[in-house]
Formats: structure tokens, sequence, C-alpha cells
């Protein structure tokens, strides 16, 4: 972790999850409150700087929407190492995509920084009639495996800024913590 003034706290955050969850749709409606119907895939690299101000911090998150994208998982370690944050997210509609958010989740726990703070996020929350993965199967596996958990929609903009807020309010002030 870096802080660039004693104010503002740079956070690396990565998005993983199958393809066509929503990754891209979350951040575009975090940084620009907007949302796409029938958005283009990303392809390549896409990186983005937000900064929210949480109580007294003010965090600068450099979000990577890369990592996730199925031809680029076998780079995924050189994205998440190093993050801070991560956001793995599913389609709540799509029980392959929680599958994946499974397997995110374990190779997270094994691979990536042991205090990297994660946030476990059930996207397309507007198409709730076509729902398969509960609120529950969710929130079950967030406790598991001690993640934060949110229902998202990058559509409507229901809990977006919550997810990053609450990945701000748990990612700790560098200028609070002694030195070992
Ligand atoms: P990514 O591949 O995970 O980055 O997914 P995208 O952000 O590209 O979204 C894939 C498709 O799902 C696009 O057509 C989006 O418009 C749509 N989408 C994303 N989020 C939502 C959502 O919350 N609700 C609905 N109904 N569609 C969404």
């Amino acid at each position: 972790m870096s802080s660039s003034s004693s104010h503002t706290i740079s956070v690396k955050l990565v998005l993983l999850g199958e393809a066509a969850v929503g990754k891209s749709s979350l951040v575009l409606r975090f940084v620009s409150n907007d949302f796409q119907e029938n958005k283009e895939p990303t392809i390549g690299a896409a990186f983005l700087t937000q900064r929210c101000k949480i109580n007294d911090k003010t965090i600068k998150f450099e979000i990577w929407d890369t990592a996730g994208q199925e031809r680029f998982a076998s780079l995924a370690p050189m994205y998440y190492r190093n993050a801070q944050s991560a956001l793995i997210v599913y389609d709540i509609t799509k029980p392959q995509s929680f599958i994946k958010a499974r397997h995110w989740v374990k190779e997270l726990h094994e691979q990536a920084s042991k205090d990297i703070t994660i946030a476990l996020v059930g996207n397309k929350l507007d198409l709730a009639s076509e729902r398969q993965i509960t609120y529950e199967e969710g929130k079950t596996l967030a406790e598991e495996e001690n993640l934060l958990f949110y229902e998202t929609s990058a559509k409507t903009g229901e809990q977006v800024s919550d997810v990053f807020l609450g990945i701000g309010n748990k990612i700790p002030d560098p200028s609070l913590q002694k030195s070992q």
C-alpha cells in the first residue's frame, strides 16, 4: 500500500469473475454513474482510477479490469499480486458464474496477499425474477471465507457504491500503522 499524501491512500483493486457478469459495468457505474446496455466486452487491459472520501480518509482506487477475462486467466496472478483489494463478481442468474467465483476465492486465498480485502458481489439484482443463486448462498460463502458480501445492479446502480465504500472502510490507514 502506498500513500501519495497524508490524506490519500492508494488502493489497488482487481476485478475477477466470469465473462459478462458485469465487472466493467460495475466500474462504469462507480466511476461515471453510467450504464451501457449490450456493452462491448473489454478488450485488453482496462485501468481506471477513482477517488472517494470515506470518513476522514480519501481513497484513490486503482482499478484493474483485466485479470478476470478468461483469455488472460493465466496472467491473473500478475494483476492480483500486490492488490490490497479484489471484487469477485458473479451473476445471480448464472450458476456457472457462482462456481467460478468459488474458484477465484480459493485462488486468492492461496496466492494473493494474506491481508487482501475481498468483496463477493452478486450482480444483476434487477434480474431477480430470473435469479438462480439465492442471497443466502452468496452470504454463506462470504461468511465461510471471511469476505464482504453485496448484491448489486450495475444497471440501476443499487448497492454499487456500497461495495467500494465497504472495501475502503476495511483498508487500514498506513499513517496509523506502527512500524514493526
Ligand atoms: P464483464 O465481462 O464482466 O466486464 O461484463 P460487462 O460489464 O461487459 O457486462 C456484460 C453484459 O451484462 C452487458 O451487456 C451489460 O450491459 C450487462 N450488465 C452488466 N451489469 C448488469 C446488471 O446489473 N443488470 C443487467 N440487467 N445487465 C447488466
